[in-house]
């Protein structure tokens, strides 16, 4: 498990009412989160059923298996009563990062990174200095030693192009992994 604190600039009572993150309008969503294999060995240590996670192609990945909840598929951490991960403190990198997302570019040629704006917080507020200036910590963390080494060794952490992402970085690493062209 990655040392290093990653700062949050959204608020947590924003999150709370927000109705966006956990939630998958399908069972396989390409979008459920990516644990690490520290990540997922993390789990099992403290009881977590091995089933509630499948193999990804990468051979190191492992990824939730969403669960129904209402019209949605949730991820089976969250906490549908009060909108919280009951796993925050040790949630996965992929998740960490969220809104901030890994992604293949919309040629495929590289992997750079990009925020969703489908998150609303980000959508208003990704203009303001604030925010600009919080992209160069994001670019920082990411392009640690460590966290690069996670994402050669874990490359289905890197997702497929996604239109609703706005780009703001192409990472200086080669990193060798052609993900599906699309996350539909
Ligand atoms: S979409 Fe944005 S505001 Fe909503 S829960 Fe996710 S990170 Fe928080
Ligand atoms: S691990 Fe936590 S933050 Fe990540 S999708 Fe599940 S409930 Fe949400």
């Amino acid at each position: 498990m990655l040392n290093e604190k990653l700062y949050q600039i959204i608020p947590s009572e924003v999150c709370f009412s927000c109705d966006v993150c956990c939630r998958f309008l399908e069972e396989d969503s390409p979008l459920a989160p990516i644990f690490t294999s520290d990540e997922k060995e993390y789990f099992i240590s403290q009881g977590a059923d091995l089933s509630v996670f499948r193999s990804r192609e990468d051979g190191k990945s492992s990824q939730i298996k969403l669960i129904p909840s209402k019209d949605f598929y949730i991820c089976p951490f969250f906490e549908t009563g009060t909108n919280k991960c009951s796993i925050y403190a040790n949630r996965p990198l992929d998740c960490k990062l969220y809104p901030f997302v890994l992604m293949s570019n919309e040629d495929r040629s590289g992997v750079v990174l990009g925020i969703d704006m489908l998150c609303p917080y980000s959508e208003k507020y990704f203009e303001t200095d604030v925010f600009q200036h919080h992209l160069q910590s994001i670019i920082d963390y990411v392009e640690t030693d460590d966290v690069m080494d996670i994402i050669a060794t874990h490359p289905c952490l890197i997702g497929a192009y996604q239109d609703t992402v706005k780009v703001f970085h192409t990472l200086n690493q080669d990193l060798h992994y052609a993900p599906p062209s699309s996350n539909a």
